[in-house]
């Protein structure tokens, strides 16, 4: 018989993607969302429209019909808006993931699969950056994170559940079918803003911050395809649905790409010019950061098949062409 998986948050960039993949892969999924950021467009299958914070729906959701597991994207992402309004953040990210646990429980799911973030780590004190590296997040956003994380390890520990983390790094691209795509109302990301950039729907790209100790001055990430993301999900459900107690891991290319290397791709893979002025580093910004996902790939044999910064960028252009929400 089929599993059947509740997605929350099922409708938002990363959510959407996986609920897809698992769907694609014979996993029966119900999402659920609150649409404040999410897309009813991006959802193909039932759609439950609730708050993470309202206990009522939550157990409602959770009991009406027996899952196999839950997936939660579900949190509000915006660093520099968990800055002016940390409270949010806690209420949201920390308090609804509490209220969603609590759900479970009492409904009896028991494999929790949590969408984490390298902003726990901080600014790396060595590269790649492992799982054990120090935790020292700059922002309510990363705080509310690593709070979560800590929080699920005593649930885990104590309500006998199974649950993993899995901390992205940059996500990037889109869906191949063309149907589902990064859209978000307050875009803060590289890729997006460049694409925008190129074709003149916003102001030139501004470059935060050239002075940095790396190659080209410039801060370097890594980005990573959402499609590998969403492989990495049905990889560590399909674990814990094995048996194993569930971890917290690491999801990288382990390649790290500077601001300029991707603008000089997004401009060979568009063929137009990505117009862009110097600009101050932007605080909090840390100069290098790039994944060592060694543990996921030796414990569960994910490696992402989307390597080459170019693909990504390729991708994430299709759907900008032909955005459908
Ligand atoms: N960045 C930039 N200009 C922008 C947006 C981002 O120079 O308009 C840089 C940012 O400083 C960082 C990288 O691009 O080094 C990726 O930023 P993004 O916000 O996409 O992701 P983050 O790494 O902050 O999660």
């Amino acid at each position: 018989m089929s599993k059947v998986v509740l997605v929350v948050g099922g409708a938002g960039y990363i959510g959407s993607h996986c609920a897809r993949l698992l769907s694609e892969r014979g996993v029966e999924v119900v999402v659920l969302d609150d649409l404040s950021a999410g897309h009813r467009e991006a959802v193909s299958g039932p759609l439950i429209v609730a708050d993470i914070r309202d206990r009522a729906a939550m157990r409602d959701a959770l009991q009406s019909r027996p899952f196999d597991a839950v997936v939660h994207f579900a949190a509000r992402a915006l660093v520099s808006e968990s800055t002016a309004n940390p409270a949010l953040y806690f209420d949201v990210n920390v308090g609804g993931t509490a209220t969603l646990i609590a759900a479970m429980i009492e409904a009896g799911v028991d494999t929790l699969l949590f969408s984490s973030s390298c902003s726990i780590y901080g600014a790396p004190q060595y590269v790649p950056v492992d799982e054990a590296h120090p935790k020292a997040p700059m922002s309510p956003y990363g705080l509310s994170k690593w709070m979560v994380e800590q929080m699920l390890d005593e649930v885990r520990l104590r309500h006998g559940l199974r649950i993993s983390s899995l901390r992205y790094f940059n996500a990037a691209g889109a869906h191949p079918s063309g149907e589902l795509g990064e859209s978000h109302a307050v875009e803060t990301h590289l890729i997006p803003l460049a694409f925008d950039a190129a074709l003149g729907r916003r102001p030139p790209l501004q470059v935060y911050g050239r002075d940095y100790d790396t190659p080209d001055g410039t801060c370097i990430r890594d980005y990573v395809h959402v499609m590998d993301l969403a492989e990495a999900h049905l990889s560590a459900l399909e674990a814990m649905w094995r048996g194993h107690p569930g971890s917290a891991w690491n999801l990288g290319t382990g390649r790290g790409s500077s601001v300029l290397q991707v603008l000089d791709a997004v401009a060979r893979v568009s063929g137009l010019t990505v117009p862009r002025e110097d600009a101050a580093r932007r605080e909090g910004d840390p100069p290098k950061v790039w994944a060592s996902a060694a543990a996921i790939r030796r414990e569960l044999g994910w490696t992402p098949k989307h390597t080459e910064l170019e693909e990504i960028i390729a991708s994430a252009w299709r759907w900008t062409r032909a955005p459908r929400y």
